[in-house]
């Protein structure tokens, strides 16, 4: 019987890194019969989106790019958004996914028949397809979230998500708040204080912020990337090895050192900020590690500008006019910038997820998504996450996190191919799994009370992987056989298969 993984049909949701690096991953192996769902326009995923003033990525280019497609000709060591999304469209192109992709189409439904052992997705318009595997790859970060305030609707002047930038509004001049100072307000808010006439930065949290050892790349260094042999392969091998080396910083068992740490980050905000008011306003209260460490060598510099007014508070209402937060502090905006992060721990939502025996992934969910891996799904056969539960990189870059899933998700696939049927993780192997995890977590700095998303409400961590980046490529190196059920096959794909094709 000739059977063959290629025959394979695999739906893949979304096109951001993780999802295009796996559609480039069965492309390399063979496997063509896939389609990308996309709900934008483009490839790109959050870095289509968040095209906001500044946006760059705070990690090393030369690691944050496929190991496989090594980019020579990032203009600066962390490369800018309209760099990273080229980059991604050039390699949907040079690696085939691009006639692949279905963009402006939204998968809002899929749901597991057992009896074909296969998936039915449900589009947007209605429209349904039968796919032998799923891959979710819908990431963490593409759902803005704008807390729901009220007064919100009476608000008179422009307000708008980081991530949903609009272009239309006109920023130079006028009274500005930017609400949140994480990751994405770090960058933001330098980048427009100089255009603004006032700028307000309601900040609930403070951050842990680190110097950002940036350069420009020049076209002699890039010419030498590109033409002499290995030299872009080593300089992604030490920034991955230099950025694997922060791994203990997650582990309370790092604290004596943490304190030389702590020190380092407070010298920066003493070197960098001249109001000692503002310098305690801008002090964590937390342990560094254990949400992002921010790098922005500006961020300090800005806050302590003039015409920049730093606020400790959260917001309470939004008025006709601006803000009010929770001391009753009014602050007059006639533009709000919401940096307030995205719905993180709500995985897959609101695609409406249904497994065997009618099973529904959100409700089984409902006190923190778990997975295996970060990948399988008890109850959800042959559907494979991307980014998913406890798989958040804060050492190293996710982009070798994404590939391991979807080297993975192919090999279990090949097997698929090979053998026909369904591979469902046993509940018990994904409790065990959750059990270790959980009992790890509880020895790193991610459990030691910080603000962040890396937990849900009650605390349970599930964004974060709490090991090195070695040893999830370890424990993703084969697909266990023995950790997952099988069922429907034997038939082969020369038989026919139940479920319209
Ligand atoms: P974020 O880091 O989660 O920050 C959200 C901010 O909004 C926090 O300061 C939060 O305060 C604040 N906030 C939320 N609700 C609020 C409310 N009701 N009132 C006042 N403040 C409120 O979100 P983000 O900046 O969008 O970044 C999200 C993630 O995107 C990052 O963690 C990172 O993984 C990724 N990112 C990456 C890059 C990159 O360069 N690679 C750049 C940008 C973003 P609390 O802290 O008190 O909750």
């Amino acid at each position: 019987m000739n059977i063959s993984s290629s025959d394979t049909s695999v739906a893949i949701i979304g096109c951001g890194f993780g999802g295009l690096g796996a559609a480039i991953e069965l492309e390399r192996h063979g496997i063509g019969n896939y389609t990308v769902f996309e709900k934008g326009d483009e490839v790109g995923g959050v870095w289509r989106a968040n095209h906001y003033p500044g946006a760059a990525c705070d990690v090393p280019s030369p690691t944050y790019s496929y190991s496989f497609e090594l980019e020579t000709e990032w203009s600066q060591r962390f490369g800018t958004q309209a760099e990273i999304r080229a980059y991604l469209e050039r390699c949907a192109v040079k690696y085939g996914v691009a006639p692949k992709i279905r963009s402006n189409t939204e998968v809002v439904a899929a749901s597991f028949d057992e009896s074909a052992g296969r998936w039915l997705v449900e589009l947007a318009d209605g429209e349904t397809q039968w796919f032998d595997a799923l891959i979710c790859a819908t990431g963490q970060l593409s759902r803005p979230k704008i807390p729901d305030l009220p007064g919100l609707e009476s608000f008179g002047g422009a307000h708008f998500h980081s991530a949903e930038w609009d272009d239309s509004v006109e920023l130079a001049g006028k009274r500005v708040a930017v609400v949140g100072s994480g990751a994405s307000a770090v960058q933001l808010v330098p980048a427009i204080a100089d255009r603004v006439r006032e700028l307000h930065v309601v900040q609930r949290s403070p951050n842990w912020i680190g110097n950002k050892w940036n350069h420009r790349t020049s076209p002699r260094l890039r010419r030498l990337m590109r033409t002499v042999p290995g030299l872009a392969r080593a300089q992604h091998n030490v920034e991955w090895l230099w950025y694997e080396s922060r791994v203990p910083i997650i582990f309370n068992g790092f604290d004596p050192l943490r304190k030389g740490v702590h020190a380092w980050l407070r010298f920066k905000i003493r070197r960098e900020i001249d109001d000692p008011a503002l310098r305690a306003k801008v002090t964590p209260g937390y342990k560094a590690g254990c949400n992002r460490l921010l790098l922005s060598n500006d961020w300090y510099p800005t806050l302590d500008r003039d015409d920049v007014t730093v606020h400790t508070e959260g917001v309470r209402a939004v008025t006709p006019s601006g803000l009010v937060l929770t001391d009753g502090t009014v602050v007059e905006a006639e533009v709000i910038i919401w940096c307030t992060g995205f719905s993180a721990t709500e995985y897959l939502a609101p695609i409406d997820i249904t497994g065997r025996d009618a099973r529904k992934l959100h409700a089984e969910w409902k006190s923190g998504p778990e997975a295996y891996l970060g990948i399988s799904v008890s109850g959800y056969p042959n559907l494979f996450m991307i980014y998913g539960p406890n798989t958040g990189s804060l050492t190293n870059t996710i982009i070798f996190l994404l590939e391991k899933q979807a080297r993975y998700a192919r090999l279990a696939i090949e097997h698929i191919g090979r053998n026909g049927g369904w591979l469902d993780v046993r509940p018990q192997v994904q409790q065990d799994y959750n059990r270790d995890l959980q009992r790890r977590l509880a020895g790193t700095v991610f459990t030691s009370g910080c603000p962040g998303w890396y937990h849900t409400d009650d605390g349970k961590v599930v964004a974060v992987w709490p090991g090195s980046h070695i040893a999830y490529a370890r424990a993703t190196a084969e697909v266990d056989l023995t950790a997952y059920e099988s069922g429907g096959g034997g038939l082969g794909y020369s038989q026919p298969r139940r479920g319209p094709v």
